[in-house]
């Protein structure tokens, strides 16, 4: 029930009489002051990046991942999971969307000129569906490209698996027109959304990126472990590369690599961190053993 006039109140518009109980009418209300604040977070300058290394089985970082972070003026840090669902509801994952791909290619730059990338290393960028589903996605790639000096062959969008099912033609096209200028296209959270396999395999992308809720708990559940392993043959034998994410301890990176997958991301390696701090990783090009 509460669900449902929830749904009403916001699909009819702000201007109407609403039927809430006193908590649901907060929940509009923090909703609504969040939206507000999300869209003068930009210019204010409460957004900024964080990086999470990649690395191989011999803890090099081969790349990293650049995560989207937001602190609010009076709540403090907003988690990613809490405020992007509202940009893309709102549409501000344009803005934000192309002021990340900015930040991150910028920032690429920079350290290729620095001679700080090892060979083969790739930054990757999250790509939200309604992000890459509009109709300006590849002239705005080209133009931060072309902005920030940043080399395309070091670059990297990961998708969701939600694009992979709307439209798969023009889906499709503009993957190759990405994969055209040298931009890797890895698959996140793969196993956890609807992907046909059939559709897959007609996909330019180089990388499955397994999703961190079967990585959990690999050792102790049998499920976690044989749809991981799955993932990995059939990225094996579609000439993908596996990239697990989640991983907290040794013994999950030893099993991994048992599997077939020799590339993590996770917090035995490292947090996401400061864009100074993933720079000091970057000059010693190895981790030193996670905590
Ligand atoms: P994601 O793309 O799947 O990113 C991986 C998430 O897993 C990150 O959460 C990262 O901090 C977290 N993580 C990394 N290693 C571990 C680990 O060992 N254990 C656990 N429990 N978690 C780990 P974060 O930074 O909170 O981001 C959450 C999600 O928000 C991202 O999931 C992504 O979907 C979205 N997001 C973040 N930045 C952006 C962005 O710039 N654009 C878009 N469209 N989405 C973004
Ligand atoms: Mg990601
Ligand atoms: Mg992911
Ligand atoms: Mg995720």
């Amino acid at each position: 029930q509460a669900d449902t006039a929830l749904y009403r109140a916001k699909s009819s518009g702000r201007n109407t009489f609403h039927f809430y109980r006193p908590s649901m009418q907060l929940l509009a209300d923090q909703h609504l002051a969040m939206e507000k604040s999300l869209h003068t977070s930009l210019q204010n300058n409460e957004l900024y990046l964080h990086y999470q290394p990649q690395v191989n089985q011999d803890f090099q970082i081969i790349g990293a991942e650049a995560l989207l972070r937001w602190q609010h003026p009076d709540q403090g840090f907003v988690p990613p999971d809490q405020f992007i669902p509202l940009a893309e509801e709102t549409g501000l994952i344009l803005p934000i969307g192309r002021w990340v791909l900015e930040q991150a290619c910028f920032q690429l730059s920079r350290w290729e000129k620095e001679g700080l990338c090892p060979e083969n290393f790739r930054l990757a960028v999250n790509i939200s569906a309604r992000q890459f589903e509009h109709g300006n996605f590849i002239d705005s790639l080209n133009e931060v490209i072309q902005q920030t000096g940043a080399n395309p062959d070091l670059l990297e969008l990961e998708l969701t698996e939600s694009l992979l099912i709307s439209s798969l033609e023009s889906t499709i096209e503009k993957m190759e027109a990405i994969r055209a200028m040298g931009i890797a296209l890895s698959i996140d959270d793969f196993g956890t959304g609807y992907s046909s396999l059939k559709y897959l395999k007609k996909m330019p992308i180089s990388q499955l990126k397994i999703d961190k809720s079967f990585i959990a708990d690999l050792l102790t559940d049998t499920n976690d472990k044989a749809i991981t392993e799955t993932i990995i043959a059939m990225a094996n034998h579609m000439k993908l590369q596996t990239i697990a994410e989640g991983v907290e301890d040794a013994d999950v990176m030893e099993q991994l690599i048992k599997l077939g997958c020799y590339h993590f991301q996770g917090y035995y390696f490292s947090r996401p961190v400061s864009v100074e701090n993933y720079t000091e990783l970057l000059k010693v090009q190895k981790l030193p053993l996670a905590r």
